[in-house]
Formats: structure tokens, sequence, C-alpha cells
């Protein structure tokens, strides 16, 4: 099995819940504070290797009470956070607020992830080169991702979330990209491609048509999630956009499940998957991260039942 370099943001986030969000100069009563560890980075480092995969990550927490939380969960699961540099300052925040209707807001502060530079990229170039599979998100600097991206010598999995203006050569190294509705459309701006005919957001049909103008735009495949209707495959050189379905579970809280998503799909791809077949597990893993509450402590372990058919 191919190794895994998660090169993301890893934070603490702090998650309240109110019964509804306040409006600008308004104070609301929480309840129920939860420090917990999160990032995109961490949240797919986490979950490939809590899948048995071999994983470190690169990037960086700050000095602050929130570090050891923000790494508590990288830890656990046995990342490799040689790579993550200890920065004078504070640890990247999300302060999270989650209504009762379960509508999130949500602020990031980057904090030491902000630190993480094509310099770390550069002094890291061996291991990038290494790897089996370069994962990338977009909560690190933009020259950071692209850097990266351009150190891989094996497999890249970009997941442009959220989807910032990356250099459009970079985006078509990904291999897949991985996008949910938004992204996706975001994606097609970014490498300046036409949207096909304003496609809505919900139906599968326009997203299928996105999904083919992002190949058509020149990025090698595409994996674009759909929340509890699974995820569309395109690939260049191959007609048409498979739906593969997720399992029908009873979602509790579909935090971090995209992430969950992404390792699970890395974790795969790692082990010599073809695209098709990652995706139908990372579905069964995306759908059993939505039944229960919070992102990594809601990922599954390679023991573990998953949702859907072997
Ligand atoms: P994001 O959270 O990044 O917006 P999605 O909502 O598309 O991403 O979810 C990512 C993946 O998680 C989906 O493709 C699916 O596999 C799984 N998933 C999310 N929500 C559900 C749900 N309600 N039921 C089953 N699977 C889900």
């Amino acid at each position: 099995m191919a190794r895994i370099v998660v090169v993301g943001s890893v934070n603490a986030d702090l998650v309240a819940r109110v019964a509804r969000h306040p409006r600008p100069g308004e104070t609301v009563l929480g309840v129920d504070l939860a420090v917990l560890p999160g990032g995109k980075g961490a949240n797919q480092a986490v979950a490939a290797a809590r899948l048995g995969s071999d994983v470190a990550l690169v990037g960086a927490v700050g000095d602050d009470a929130f570090a050891p939380v923000a790494l508590s969960g990288l830890a656990a699961a046995g990342v490799d956070t040689t790579a993550v540099a200890r920065v004078p300052g504070p640890t990247g925040i999300a302060l999270v607020t989650v209504s009762d209707d379960g509508e999130n807001a949500i602020v990031v502060v980057p904090g030491a992830n902000g630190s993480v530079s094509p310099t770390t990229v550069g002094e890291h170039g061996p291991a990038l080169a290494a790897a089996g599979v370069v994962v990338l998100q977009c909560e690190l600097p933009r020259a950071t991702v692209e850097a990266a991206a351009r150190a891989a010598r094996g497999r890249v999995l970009l997941n442009l979330a959220p989807a910032v203006a990356l250099d459009p050569d970079v985006v078509r190294l990904a291999d897949p990209l991985v996008v949910n509705e938004h992204e996706a459309r975001g994606a097609l701006e970014v490498l300046g491609a036409e949207h096909p005919s304003r496609p809505a957001t919900g139906r599968t049909a326009d997203d299928a048509a996105v999904a083919s103008a992002l190949v058509a735009a020149g990025v090698r495949s595409v994996v674009l999630t759909l929340g509890a209707r699974g995820a569309l495959v395109a690939l260049q050189g191959r007609d048409g956009v498979e739906h593969v379905q997720a399992p029908r579970v009873t979602a509790v809280d579909t935090t971090g499940a995209g992430d969950a998503f992404v390792g699970a799909l890395t974790h795969r791809l790692a082990a010599g998957d073809r695209l098709l077949d990652a995706v139908r597990f990372a579905n069964r893993v995306g759908a059993f991260a939505a039944t229960s509450v919070g992102a990594q402590p809601s990922y599954p372990s390679a023991g573990d039942t998953l949702p859907g058919t072997d």
C-alpha cells in the first residue's frame, strides 16, 4: 500500500449549539460548547489512517492551549505528524455555531495554517515526491497548495474546498478533483469554463453537466459529491458520467462527511483501486460519518460495519 501525504489544515473547532444564530449586534445564549479536533487536512488524514492507510500530514499548529486538541485526533489515528510544525502564535480555529434547525455558521481563523508556505513544501519535497497519493484542500495559502501539487510525482487528489482561484494548470493536475455541488461551479469559474446552461443545484442531470464540463476543461477526473445522493464520476477519455448512489442512512450530522469521503477515497486509491470502485467505498464511509455527531469522532475504523452492500 502506497504512502499518503496530506498537505493541509489543522484546526481546533469550537462548536456551540444555539436556538438560532445571532443577528449582527445581537447576543444569544448558547449551550454545550465543545472543543474538537478539526481542519479539512487533519480530518481527511484521520479518515484514511483509521481505515488502515499509512498517512503523513504536512501542516502547522500554534503554541497555544488549542494545539494539543487540534493534534489529538491525528495522534489517536496513528497519523505521522513529524512534518506538523509548532509555530509561535495561535492554532487555526473554527468558531462553529449550530442552530436547532441544523444550519451551521462558521468563522475560520487560519492562525498557524497561514505559516505553511511554499518553502515548507520544498523542505518536504522528497516525501511529497515519494508519496503514492498527495492530498490537498484549500484551507492553506494558495501558493502552498500549488507548490505541493507540483511537487507530487504520484497521484494528486485535490479537494477544491473552498473553491479558491488556484492556477488552472494546477487544477488540471488533479486526478481526481473532488468537489461538492457548490465547489464544482466554483471550479468551472476557476478554469474559465462556460457554465452549461445555468445549472441548478439539487438536480443530478445538471450536476452531471457540470462534471462533464470540468473534464472538457482539461481536468483528468472529477468526483462530484451530492450529499445523500452519493457522487458523480467523470473521466478524461470516457464518455458519460457515472452516478454512484450512497447507501440510505438516517443522517444525524453531516459535518465532516465530505472529509470522511475524501479520506476513504484516498485510502482505496492508495491501495490500487480503480476510481469508480474507490468512490463506491467512499460513499459508504461518508454515509457512516453522517450517522453520528461531529467530524473526526464520526469516522469508522477498519473493523466497523459500513452501511450498504459489500
Ligand atoms: P460536503 O459535506 O463537502 O458538502 P457532501 O454533502 O456532498 O459533501 O457529502 C459528501 C459525501 O458524504 C457524499 O458523497 C456521501 O457519500 C456522504 N453523505 C453525505 N450526506 C449523506 C447522507 N445524508 N446520506 C448518505 N450519505 C451522505
